[in-house]
């Protein structure tokens, strides 16, 4: 659809055709660009981002949280958090949002084909994750089997219930659900995410994991992940860093060497070395 004279900072209209009240932080918008044509030509990968504009409100990167492999309409998961977050959720189906994208490296679907997969997420993490997981179910053939370690504060923050619930019923999948603080009814594990870990006995060799989360969250579980025994390559995280532009220029989330939006926001613990990412690793 991008022809050589298109603006790259040219937002497109998209209709919100359906929104799901996550918790009482997080709603799904699910979106369709208001020009059929764009819709029938938007391609995207797990992992990807886009910038989600209202007028008035401001511009923010937000993963895509739906798979390519459903297609229809994309879908973006948000948090509360400032101006532009609150006027989305504000908003009603059908009311018109700006998007441009997709941005930013996906996660390496192609070399984590034949390998068990280990997601770890915190919150609104699991949004891009998401992504993968329901793509990855898609292609069950092409991947092996799938473990969820999945935390919340508290009971009533626990998104993407829904999700959860078919994927708990999902044979090569198995999902672990952690609160920080425990409330009435809850029968997970109490702890953070971490303490999931020792639940598990993955095959190091044959397993990847994604991680997504708050940053002292994907600090703590690359750290855990790696004493384990898993390998740096085999560990990638997908990066929150404040950018603008979303297409390399503006800089605002540069780091050693690095453009966050356009050599990430996906990366390996190996690549996060590199970096010297002293806030995760
Ligand atoms: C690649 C990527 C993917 C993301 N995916 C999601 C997602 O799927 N869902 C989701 O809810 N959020 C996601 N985010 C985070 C989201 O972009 C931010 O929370 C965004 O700031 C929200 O915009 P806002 O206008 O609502 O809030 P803002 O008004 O921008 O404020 C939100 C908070 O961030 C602080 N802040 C804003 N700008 C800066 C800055 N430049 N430097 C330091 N602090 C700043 C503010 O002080 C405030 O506390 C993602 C971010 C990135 C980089």
């Amino acid at each position: 659809m991008k022809g050589n004279n298109e603006n790259i900072y040219l937002p497109y209209p998209a209709r919100i055709v359906r929104i799901v009240e996550e918790n009482n932080q997080i709603k799904t918008f699910s979106l369709t660009f208001t020009d059929p044509l764009r819709n029938e030509s938007f391609e995207y990968s797990p992992g990807q981002f886009m910038m989600v504009s209202i007028p008035n409100y401001g511009e923010a990167p937000i993963s895509i949280a739906s798979s390519p492999s459903r297609p229809g309409s994309l879908e973006v998961s948000v948090r509360k958090a400032g101006a532009l977050t609150t006027a989305m959720h504000a908003m009603n189906e059908g009311e018109i949002l700006a998007l441009r994208g997709p941005y930013g490296k996906p996660f390496p679907m192609k070399s984590l084909e034949g390998r068990d997969l280990l997601f770890v997420a915190g919150g609104i993490g699991l949004a891009p994750l998401r992504s993968v997981i329901n793509f990855c179910l898609d292609k069950k053939k092409d991947f092996g089997s799938i473990t969820l370690l999945y935390g919340s504060r508290s009971p009533e923050d626990v998104a993407f219930q829904s999700d959860i619930k078919c994927w708990q019923e999902e044979e090569s999948m198995e999902c672990l659900l952690t609160v920080d603080t425990t409330g009435p009814g809850w029968l997970g594990n109490i702890g953070v995410v971490t303490t999931l870990l020792g639940r598990i006995t993955p095959n190091f060799a044959r397993t990847s994991a994604l991680v997504c989360g708050p940053s002292l969250m994907i600090r703590f579980v690359l750290a855990e992940l790696s004493r384990m025994g898993f390998s740096d390559e085999n560990i990638i995280t997908t990066l929150e860093r404040h950018m603008k532009c979303g297409v390399g220029i503006c800089r605002h989330c540069y780091m050693d060497n690095t453009l966050v939006c356009v050599d990430g926001p996906v990366f390996s613990l190996a690549q996060l070395r590199i970096m010297q990412d002293t806030e995760l690793c």
